[in-house]
């Protein structure tokens, strides 16, 4: 089945290199985690138009301009949607279905598409709640006992928000029916399997230590689990069999807690398994994250380039790491990262290297590391006779490839002659013309700009309500707490409260929620907000859980300050209308509990 048009928008804004895509247009500057620019959609003199890369978007504070990759393309090239949408999936290699001009998918099957999305959604949130409730409880002894043996901390099982499958057939299967979650649902949602023989419905994840995979949005897509016990017949690891909303291809794991340590340090850790990343982090290579039981892919590399233009491959030491490290490094340097091998002795993975030689040693490989070329060229030399010319002709030809991928002219030029210096002799031009001849179409053209836009940006937010919708925009956990936790009654910012209210009352994630939205013609608000909320430099979010309980505490208390206020006022006019020996006693001490119950200060910061 082809993709439907919202998991090709949907791909597109994953992968599309926001910062790459600006660029043709108009020149940026780094200004934190964020890139600066002259606004094109504007007249201006100093710099207000921002590009989040992390968060895909861009947004002018001075002419209100904003939206994702795809929002830019079409205001820049004056395209439609559609056509916007197939502009960027021609560039990136995602395949369009043609619709034939009609509507895409029939509202009727949209609605069933969505409502699969959402029950699978469901379903894996559930999932996730009932595996860490097991851990939590103890119910698989042998989780907790791995858990301790491999030293991951009581912190690294929150933050990962691990888990344990139990040992039996069916304990979750009947959890989830008592739940009300159908066997259909949960072999859609990849976690259980039918037997082919019997027709019974069993668990994916029997007796594992589970590691739940999160999307850059912090929804849970999928779960990958470890054998706990010693049973030869399965496999060590096991992922989540690909769903709608689950692609091994195009997540990275615990990219949902590195994105930030990968932005503010510029440059991402990837190793090859769940228990790497873990015991990085544990070490404090908080930029650590690994691709997923597959190869990895090109999605995979432009996803990371939205956070970080380099990346060191921390893999296996052993001869099957080099080889992996070897297949990775092309798709990144196609995607013009700049990918670093840090190499580990032979008998070493990362997690046995940093039990045993701490994180000092690490940092000091890390510093070491081989630019990929390099690493690449050794090992292609190593294996070759480069001194007869059969040797040399096949280096040139396995070098080439990855001399294609390099877009940078001065590091290409550099590669070659480094390869040059493994076979001396050969001339320089023969390359040049072997590469021009494989080279393929050079960039799209840059196109004119348009006229500036009206409408100003508006005036400050409420800082509660303002915090509260850009946690909500930004993880669906704290949507989730919000959902839980807010009255519609504390809301002061009129601006902000229809957007606020539509993901409060709304199924699915904030993202899922906009485009519906916009798919259905809705004007819920002035959608300009939104990106100026996420481009806001100064609204850190920090934690976003803690962040989220936090200010719906603070929105509560405002609102019962404000209602304890006036009911004190109310008493004051009654009081002053009948004079009240009794009503002005209650009056007074009404205001003295105020008083001495909200200290001053408080009052002050609401
Ligand atoms: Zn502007």
């Amino acid at each position: 089945m082809p993709d439907s048009i919202r998991d090709i928008t949907r791909r597109i804004k994953e992968q599309a290199d926001i910062v790459g895509i600006v660029e043709r247009y108009v020149p940026l500057k780094k200004a934190g985690t964020s890139f600066k620019a002259c606004c094109p959609f504007h007249q201006e003199k100093t710099p207000s138009f921002n590009v989040v890369p992390d968060k895909g978007i861009f947004h002018c504070f001075g002419c209100g301009a904003g939206g994702s990759v795809i929002d830019f393309v079409m205001r820049i090239e004056r395209l439609e949607f559609i056509d916007a949408v197939k502009q960027l999936a021609k560039e990136l290699g995602i395949e369009v279905p043609e619709y034939g001009g009609g509507p895409r998918l029939s509202p009727a099957e949209r609605e069933q598409e969505d409502k699969r999305h959402r029950n699978i959604q469901s379903a894996n949130d559930f999932a996730l709640q009932w595996f860490r409730a097991n851990l939590k409880d103890n119910r698989n002894p042998k989780a907790n006992e791995t858990v301790r043996t491999r030293d991951i901390t009581p912190e690294m099982v929150e933050a990962f928000q691990l888990g344990a499958a139990l040992d039996g057939w069916d304990y979750f299967a009947q959890a989830a029916r008592a739940k009300g979650y159908s066997d259909e649902l949960l072999i859609d949602a990849g976690l259980c399997v039918r037997s082919e023989t019997r027709g019974t419905v069993y668990d994916r994840f029997r007796d594992r230590l589970i590691f739940p995979i999160f999307d850059h949005l912090g929804r849970v897509t999928g779960f990958g689990g470890r054998r706990l016990g010693d049973d030869p017949e399965t496999p060590k690891y096991l992922n989540s069999a690909e769903t709608e909303l689950y692609k091994k291809g195009r997540s990275l794991y615990a990219l949902n807690l590195a994105g930030k340590a990968i932005t503010d340090a510029g440059y991402a850790i990837l190793t090859e398994g769940y228990m790497d990343t873990l015991m990085a982090h544990r070490f404090g290579f908080s930029q650590a994250i690994a691709s997923l039981g597959t190869a990895f892919t090109s999605d995979q590399a432009r996803l990371v380039k939205r956070f970080a233009r380099r990346v060191f491959l921390l893999y296996d030491g052993d001869s099957a790491g080099q080889k992996a490290m070897l297949r990775a490094g092309q798709p990144m340097l196609e995607a013009g990262l700049d990918a670093r091998i840090v190499v580990l002795p032979g008998e070493d993975d990362p997690d046995t290297y940093l039990r045993r030689e701490g994180p000092e040693a690490l940092r000091a490989r890390i510093e070491e590391a081989v630019e990929f070329f390099d690493f690449a060229l050794n090992a292609a030399a190593a294996q070759l006779d480069l001194a007869s010319l059969d040797g040399q002709g096949a280096l040139v030809e396995q070098m080439a490839p990855y001399l294609l991928a390099i877009r940078n002219e001065v590091a290409r030029e550099s590669a070659i002659t480094r390869m040059l210096a493994h076979i001396g002799g050969l001339p320089k031009q023969a390359i040049y013309q072997m590469l021009e001849r494989l080279k393929r179409r050079a960039a799209p053209r840059a196109g004119d700009q348009p006229a500036p836009t009206g409408a100003g940006p508006g005036q400050r937010f409420d800082p509660l309500d303002q915090v509260i919708l850009r946690a909500m925009l930004e993880s669906y956990e704290a949507l989730q707490i919000v959902r839980r936790g807010l009255s519609e009654s504390w809301l002061r910012d009129p601006r902000l409260e229809p957007w606020i209210l539509h993901l409060h009352y709304g199924e699915g994630d904030a993202e899922y929620l906009i485009e519906e939205a916009r798919a259905a013609g809705d004007t819920i608000g002035d959608e300009r907000i939104l990106t100026a909320l996420l481009a806001d430099p100064l609204l850190r979010l920090g934690d976003a859980k803690h962040t989220t309980e936090q200010v719906l505490a603070r929105m509560k208390k405002r609102h019962f300050q404000a209602v304890a206020r006036q009911l004190i006022r109310s008493l004051q006019e009654i009081s002053d209308e009948f004079p009240d020996r009794t009503l002005r006693t209650i009056q007074e001490e009404c205001l003295l509990a105020f008083r001495t119950q909200i200290p001053k200060a408080s009052v002050e910061i609401l």
